[in-house]
């Protein structure tokens, strides 16, 4: 027996899509809303694998259909983005409403799924607009966004929202005890607090820091110190790096600095490390240095060189 099981929490939610299945009265176009870690994607592979699902109970996990659309290979089930680009390209969405006049290959219904619905621009949504106005009846758009506010009116008062709920502290916290069972109670609880209930957000936090990259231990220890010359040892290197190779290391910077003023504001310590932050810089300290790492992190989006971010990064951490 499966159902939406494999979302956890959202009860309601889940009860009134299991009521719509039942009853056979399916929206054509649903907008699954929530914060990053919610459970957007889950729910999506969820409500598409039911809506394939040939078993009378649906999804039933079981059966062709539902095992293709949970892995993501149902030909029936089209993903509508390019992680490449900033927003989605409108040629996307234009294919995609010209093959939604093709019949399904293998399903009952042609499931189009926008990952990030916010970053279609507004020609992109009115291209949208225009093919969730009257699909065939096999046609079904599912949109997922961080940000319902920030598409149309007129494509919202189209869709069914499915928004999704924070997790009780009760259930977040067995979920990450079964998780991370190496994970000691403390760093669990405090991944909790700082997750906002959402069971993603938590596990990112805890697998970000459980592991920290090379240049992340070097920096702790220059913060420690106070020594601008182990910064810029810890900085020069770096400089050399690819862009896309430069973030994950600042945004492990940004959780180690984040984790440590958590901490001084009475949270439980993600690691050593972040305890002796804490104990070394003072609080406006912690957050003019998450302030300028953030504005790195931003200028990788920015296509700005890595030689000149750790530049401007030295300057502006030696400062603190
Ligand atoms: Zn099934």
């Amino acid at each position: 027996m499966m159902d939406f099981d494999a979302l956890l929490g959202n009860e309601a939610l889940k009860q009134r899509l299991s009521v719509s299945l039942s009853r056979g009265q399916l929206s054509h176009c649903y907008l699954i809303s929530g914060p990053a870690g919610s459970g957007k994607h889950t729910l999506a592979r969820l409500l598409a694998a039911a809506m394939q699902c040939v078993s009378l109970r649906r999804p039933c996990g079981q059966c062709a259909q539902c095992r293709k659309a949970l892995s993501g290979v149902h030909p029936d089930v089209i993903t509508v983005d390019d992680p490449e680009k900033k927003t989605i390209p409108v040629k996307l969405v234009r294919d995609a409403c010209a093959d939604l006049y093709i019949r399904p290959n293998e399903g009952a219904r042609k499931i189009y799924v926008f990952p990030r619905a916010q970053d279609l621009n507004a020609q992109g949504q009115n291209a949208l607009l225009k093919c969730i106005e009257e699909p065939p009846a096999y046609g079904v758009f599912l949109l997922l966004t961080e940000h319902a506010e920030q598409l149309l009116p007129t494509i919202r008062s189209r869709c069914v929202e499915l928004r999704l709920s924070p997790l009780s502290d009760e259930l977040l916290c067995r979920e990450l005890s079964v998780r991370f069972p190496d994970t000691s109670p403390d760093a669990l609880r405090s991944a909790m607090l700082r997750s906002g209930g959402y069971l993603g957000q938590a596990t990112a936090l805890l697998t970000e820091g459980a592991e920290l990259l090379p240049q992340t231990k070097a920096f702790a220890e220059a913060c420690c110190e106070h020594s601008a010359g182990a910064l810029l040892r810890v900085l020069t290197p770096m400089e050399r790096l690819k862009r896309e190779q430069l973030r994950p290391i600042l945004l492990q910077w940004t959780e180690l600095l984040s984790s440590a003023a958590a901490s001084r504001a009475g949270l439980p310590a993600t690691g050593p490390e972040c305890k002796r932050i804490a104990q070394s810089r003072t609080d406006a300290q912690l957050l003019r240095a998450v302030e300028a790492v953030q504005h790195a992190i931003a200028l990788t989006d920015a296509n700005v060189g890595t030689a000149h971010i750790c530049g401007m990064l030295c300057v502006k951490l030696s400062d603190l």
